[in-house]
């Protein structure tokens, strides 16, 4: 007897209602005695696929993060305001695993407000504090590079709006020096 599929599926599904009972304690212990075993599996699976796809994920986080700015925004603003406590504890504790984001962060905020353009990478800046292994070059003492803070060589004050300041109209010093060379103007 030849059977079409449509037949063959109304078989199977006559049969599956059949022993519902039957498949559904069959299944549930199945899924019982591998839930442990799945969760592992999805786990492992996950780790896997984030180093595998980091790239394309990083990319689709940003893209998304581009497109929904607002929302995004929004949403944070939100969750500060309803667990402000938690938001602080991440907060601070992002800015001490950061620290020499947070300050280039200061700069460029300090740079929209002054109206000025620094023309050169975190990386560059970067290079330049690692360049000093962490020692002030006015004082020669040793601070740590996270201490060192960016210095305009002509300071921001005598500037015209609009100037431009490159990787070499920067340099790092320690806060005590820089705050010395700022009073002077
Ligand atoms: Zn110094």
């Amino acid at each position: 007897m030849v059977q079409t599929r449509g037949e063959l599926l109304k078989k199977k599904l006559k049969h599956y209602y059949d022993n519902k009972e039957r498949y559904s304690i069959n299944n549930r212990k199945w899924v019982q005695s591998h839930k442990k075993k799945r969760k592992k599996y999805q786990k492992e699976y996950a780790v896997k696929y984030r180093i595998n796809n980091k790239d394309s994920i990083k990319k689709y986080k940003s893209d998304y993060y581009k497109e929904n700015k607002e929302e995004h925004y929004k949403k944070s603003r939100k969750y500060i305001k309803q667990h402000p406590e938690k938001a602080n504890k991440y907060l601070r504790k992002y800015r001490s695993n950061n620290k020499l984001k947070v300050a280039f962060w200061k700069h460029k905020h300090r740079e929209r407000y002054r109206n000025i353009v620094h023309n050169f990478t975190q990386m560059e800046w970067l290079e330049k504090l690692q360049l000093t292994k962490g020692v002030c070059p006015m004082c020669n003492k040793f601070v740590g590079i996270p201490k060192l803070t960016l210095h305009h060589i002509n300071p921001i004050s005598k500037v015209k709006a609009g100037h431009i300041y490159t990787i070499k109209g920067v340099k790092p010093l320690c806060r005590r020096c820089n705050s010395k060379i700022n009073d002077k103007y």
